[in-house]
């Protein structure tokens, strides 16, 4: 694929997985497509994508999947 930043055809689609929001709002989201290039490290998200991200991060329960993480304090 072209790559929008530098224009040379070395960019390639992959699935990424991000973090949004913090503490309470904090939302993993996995398999995220992303465009990605080597040769200028750009990492491209088309508006499909980002919309998408906001839906997800807006849907509350529905499409959130509450993943336990077991945490340990030092005592
Ligand atoms: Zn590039």
């Amino acid at each position: 694929m072209i790559c929008d930043n530098c224009g040379k055809n070395r960019a390639f689609k992959r699935k990424m997985t991000h973090s949004y929001g913090k503490g309470k709002n904090l939302v993993l989201i996995e398999n995220i497509p992303v465009i990605d290039c080597p040769d200028c490290g750009e990492q491209v998200l088309t508006s499909d994508t980002l919309k998408e991200i906001e839906n997800i991060r807006k849907g509350g329960d529905k499409q959130l999947k509450q993943r336990f993480i077991p945490v340990a304090q030092f005592a």
